[in-house]
């Protein structure tokens, strides 16, 4: 019944992505759409959450997190992040990257609030905002090179500009912040008054030897940032659910309050599984880059050979194709001439844009086991020479 129906859901834009999933299933294709990962979980993480279950370990934890995690997760931080933080105040272990970002805006915005968006964005970002009543501000990076500009940053700005979201490496298009870059946006941050929402969920999917860089170690940004990662990429549990924020104790408490009060707590005994995946020897996420890398060349290749021009990704699992010289009057329109004749879908590039910039982009996920990115790839260069 309409008249029950929150105002915070209006203005919210319907998923592509479950659009194309729905479609692919309809055709029996094969979906490089969604970002579901389908790779499988290392032995570590699932027997560690085994154990766990067997152990009886199944009350809830606390709200910011069962504390043998909370310790890894520092240890982790100081190792692979430069950052040093204290397991007791600083971390906040959520429902996936996802539930940390809804927790976020929760605790430390106010409706009306703006916040700055880089386009293409992560629909979660922008959507979670939307339902948060926040007023989401656009700074559009430009294809190929998604290069940042202060002016256009600083022309998005408002007065009640109270936030930025910066995803590195980013879902859609693979950028990852370089350190100048980082320091431009942190110079904004602390001129304007800024909270700066990270979402580093991909941190560990990256290429060519490309260091990812935390925003909150670059130039005093610790103070106003809140560093979002995920597992659910890291160690391939993207149905478990967990995930965790980072944050100076102010900012953590509260956002540990709206977690306690949506979610009381993340599940204990997945908790303890993942606490087991980051012992996992350093080999184990070496071998998430060069796996991806393959995975990242096979499909760019594929792509380059039918004529849909791959800009290829710094990290994350994703990658944006050019389809301007198709001739379609959409990436919608292309993504359904792809799906329809090649058997593969991807998700229009107009998801990810506010205006028109991704009319002539499709995004494709490579995160597929390799036989089924093998044919995947198939299709798409059979696709090219039809
Ligand atoms: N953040 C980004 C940028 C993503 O691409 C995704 C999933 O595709 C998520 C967050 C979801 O993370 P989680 O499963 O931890 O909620």
């Amino acid at each position: 019944m309409a008249q029950f129906l929150a105002d915070r859901l209006a203005g919210l834009v319907q998923s592509d992505i479950r659009r194309m999933t729905r479609e692919c299933m309809r055709v029996d294709g094969i979906n490089l759409g969604q970002g579901i990962c389908d790779l499988p979980t290392p032995p570590l993480v699932r027997d560690g959450a085994i154990d766990a279950i067997l152990e009886q370990k199944s009350t809830y934890s606390y709200p910011e997190g069962a504390l043998e995690l909370r310790e890894v997760i520092a240890e982790k931080l100081a190792r692979d992040n430069q950052l040093n933080v204290d397991p007791m105040t600083d971390i906040v272990v959520t429902i996936g990257a996802t539930g940390a970002f809804a927790a976020t805006l929760m605790a430390l915005l106010n409706p009306g609030d703006g916040i700055l968006i880089f386009e293409p964005y992560y629909g979660y970002h922008l959507n979670s905002a939307v339902v948060a009543g926040l007023d989401p501000q656009y700074v559009t990076l430009t294809p190929p090179e998604f290069a940042l500009d202060v002016d256009r940053i600083e022309a998005a700005i408002q007065p009640h500009t109270r936030a930025m979201v910066v995803c590195t490496p980013s879902n859609p298009c693979g950028k990852m912040f370089s350190r100048a870059e980082l320091e431009l946006l942190a110079e904004i941050a602390h001129k304007h008054d800024l909270l700066v929402i990270t979402d580093e969920i991909y941190e560990y999917i990256r290429y060519d030897g490309r260091p990812h860089i935390s925003p909150a170690t670059v130039d005093g940004l610790w103070e106003r940032t809140v560093t979002i990662m995920g597992l659910s990429k890291t160690f391939s549990i993207t149905g478990w659910r967990l995930g965790y924020a980072v944050a100076p104790a102010e900012l953590a408490r509260p956002i540990t309050l709206v977690n306690d009060l949506f979610y009381v707590c993340s599940p204990t005994p997945l908790q303890h599984g993942v606490a087991q995946g980051f012992h996992a020897p350093q080999s184990y996420f070496d071998s998430l880059q060069t796996d991806y890398k393959k995975k990242r060349d096979l499909t760019c290749d594929a792509l380059r050979a039918a004529g849909m021009e791959p800009i290829v990704p710094q990290g994350a699992y994703y990658v944006l194709a050019d389809i301007s010289k198709r001739g379609y009057g959409s990436a919608r329109e292309g993504a359904m001439d792809l799906l329809e004749r090649g058997g593969v879908a991807s998700i229009p590039g107009s998801a990810f844009y506010n205006g028109d910039t991704g009319e002539g982009l499709l995004r494709f996920c490579f995160a597929k086991e390799d036989a089924v990115l093998e044919e995947a790839c198939a299709r798409i260069r059979n696709f090219g020479s039809a």
